[in-house]
């Protein structure tokens, strides 16, 4: 039986898509990407009647991260990143703010590496270090839930590029096959920016697959 209620927010200067998990059962609540206007997110929270409890990033672009400083402040919780991500979340230039927007870093509270197992808000969540758009980009998947949250690794029939700082084409050929190959078809697949997508129809149509 699934408890996720999941609800989109489109952010920011680039679209980005911050997603919100409340668990319906006891009343927790995560942020995946907080893109920008923690203003807005905090109204969307408050309309859900969420308690958040983490804030999990995808990787350390800015437009995937500018609210996250607000909102660990607001709500007290900790920012989690794979551990890979930790040279761009720190660097201006390789996150991509200092010449896009206006110069920010950011530090995680905790550093998860691929593999890793977290239990928040009474999901189990399943950690898929996958470099290729950033070499610390990670997805994280809820097999109960059957979702995964791909940031800009895997988007509806795309995936993102890989001509930024700490990129990598091969990497990113080797993630988004694995997560086709490992993950079930049925999964949904809640990306950084856009629509959502399934595995099932990724493999028929992702023109990367
Ligand atoms: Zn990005």
């Amino acid at each position: 039986m699934k408890k996720a209620v999941i609800e989109q927010l489109v952010l920011g200067m680039v679209g980005t898509n911050t997603w919100l998990i409340k668990n319906k059962e006891n009343g927790e609540l995560l942020i995946v990407d907080p893109a920008d206007e923690s203003a807005r997110i905090e109204e969307k929270i408050n309309r859900m009647g969420g308690k958040p409890v983490a804030i999990l990033l995808t990787h350390g672009h800015f437009d995937h991260m500018l609210a996250a400083d607000d909102l660990r402040d607001e709500y007290g919780i900790p920012v989690i990143a794979c551990a890979a991500e930790q040279q761009v979340l720190t660097d201006a230039m390789k996150n991509l703010s200092g010449s896009w927007a206006s110069a920010h870093v950011l530090l995680a509270d905790q550093w998860v590496c691929d593999g890793k197992k977290l239990d928040l808000a009474g999901f189990s969540i399943e950690v898929f270090h996958t470099p290729g758009h950033t070499a610390g980009s990670c997805c994280y998947y809820l097999p109960e839930e059957e979702v995964l949250f791909s940031g800009d690794t895997l988007f509806a029939q795309s995936v993102g590029r890989t001509d930024f700082p700490t990129g990598s084409g091969a990497d990113m050929q080797a993630s988004v096959k694995r997560l086709l190959k490992e993950l079930p078809e049925t999964t949904r697949v809640c990306p950084g920016h856009n629509e959502e997508t399934t595995i099932g129809y990724e493999k028929r149509y992702n023109p990367f697959a």
